[in-house]
């Protein structure tokens, strides 16, 4: 015989008592992983119930999955603190909270000045079952084409805009850090000269950071 079915209640918000925190609907989570030793999973909560007591209390989430979760597993782009948004839906008990962090944007990841433990970034929408990321393509940048990770130094070229790696460039990381002006190979000398008289700034892109990232 089944059991009937207790009522269940929505929660505008819970407070996980071993880490005094509340969390509501719409926050980003770190979870308990099931192997002890392994990240914690990173979560967006979508809804919080429990029982008519107000116990057992379960939290609705939607799962990030890390790049070595993916099926393409972590390629040399992915940021250290990259997740995707999948579209793994679960339910948890609201006990495995462990903590609360940020996914940020990745435009504001960028212009974070200082990367904690608690932030995250997030570029792509991931399907669990196909393994495809949405947008499926990204904007690539240097001479190897790659798309931007943000932990890695680039400079970019005050010619074509572009940004570059300095390994790409036979620069060491302190010979970019020291830089003022760059142009890269195919706009020095000419691209320089061509500045100086317009003083133009060549395309701008919204995917793009504005200053060139330093090694933290
Ligand atoms: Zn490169
Ligand atoms: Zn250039």
């Amino acid at each position: 015989m089944a059991k009937p079915k207790t009522p269940r209640q929505t929660l505008n918000s819970y407070t996980v008592k071993p880490i005094n925190k509340t969390v509501r609907a719409g926050d980003c989570v770190l979870m308990r992983p099931v192997e002890p030793g392994k990240p914690s999973y990173v979560a967006k909560i979508e809804r919080i119930e429990a029982d008519s007591r107000g116990a057992n209390v379960k939290v609705h989430v939607r799962w990030y999955y890390r790049p070595e979760e993916s099926i393409g597993g972590r390629r040399q782009f992915h940021g250290s603190k990259e997740v995707f948004l999948s579209d793994h839906h679960d339910v948890q008990s609201a006990d495995t909270i462990e903590g609360k962090c940020t996914v940020h944007t990745f435009k504001g990841y960028t212009k974070l000045d200082a990367v904690g433990n608690d932030d995250f970034f997030c570029r792509f929408e991931y399907n669990s079952s196909t393994g495809s990321f949405n947008p499926d393509r990204v904007a690539v940048y240097c001479k190897c084409e790659m798309p931007y990770n943000p932990d890695d130094l680039m400079v970019q070229c005050e010619g074509c805009s572009d940004w570059f790696h300095p390994a790409c460039i036979d620069m060491s990381a302190e010979e970019a850090e020291r830089l003022d002006h760059f142009f890269c190979e195919s706009c020095s000398p000419e691209g320089q000269k061509k500045l100086e008289n317009s003083h133009t700034v060549s395309r701008q892109s919204d995917t793009k950071v504005e200053t060139k990232r330093r090694r933290r």
